[in-house]
């Protein structure tokens, strides 16, 4: 295979502008919304892979999506200042993570990632998105071009999806994580 072979793919992207958020949640309740099974049929804000971080004195209001599961806590962490308050990297960080309840299934406890709203037939922008009147989230959508995928990184791919289940199997539990993978596998 050409080494310089490339593709384009489309990267999606939710941009947060913190000034225009209210603290509403109604991304919370859209996102949860979407992801219940049946799709609708309910709203769990503790399912929603948005979560809306608040200081009401400070009036600050962060939106963060839930993004990779994070084994262990990490150990050198960043801190914030904001309007003179001072917050720990934990309050902003989107990974599901021991050291917290956040983006955990509350049934399983198992890790909640964004997946963009993914569906069939796909949405026009994803729930979060639409559900903020407040337009402090805008949904974007641009090419990239990136190089062709070499059989070998295929393989490394799917050994590190291995690595990722056996790790979620061996907190969990294999019962517990296949029950999850059944009812997510569930069209809603
Ligand atoms: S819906 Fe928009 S304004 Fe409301 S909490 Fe979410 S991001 Fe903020
Ligand atoms: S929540 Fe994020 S920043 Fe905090 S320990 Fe976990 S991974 Fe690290
Ligand atoms: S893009 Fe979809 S899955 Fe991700 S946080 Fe927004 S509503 Fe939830």
């Amino acid at each position: 295979m050409d080494s310089n072979e490339r593709k384009t793919r489309i990267v999606k992207e939710i941009k947060v502008d913190t000034k225009k958020c209210a603290g509403c949640k109604a991304c919370e309740i859209a996102c949860s919304a979407f992801h219940a099974i049946p799709k609708y049929s309910s709203v769990n804000t503790a399912r929603s892979r948005i979560m809306v971080v608040m200081d009401e004195v400070k009036d600050v209001f962060v939106p963060i999506r839930a993004g990779d599961y994070a084994q262990a806590e990490c150990n050198g962490r960043n801190k914030y200042v904001l309007d003179g308050k001072e917050y720990e990297e934990c309050t902003f960080c989107p990974a599901s993570c021991p050291s917290r309840d956040a983006f955990k299934e509350p049934d399983s406890g198992l890790p909640l990632k964004c997946d963009m709203c993914e569906s069939d037939p796909p949405l026009e922008k994803p729930m979060c998105v639409d559900a903020c009147t407040f337009d402090a989230l805008t949904y974007e959508e641009r090419e990239e071009v990136i190089p062709v995928s070499k059989p070998e990184d295929v393989q490394e791919k799917r050994g590190e999806m291995k690595i990722g289940l056996e790790m979620l199997i061996k907190k969990y539990g294999f019962k517990n994580v296949a029950d999850t993978v059944a009812r997510l596998g569930k069209k809603g």
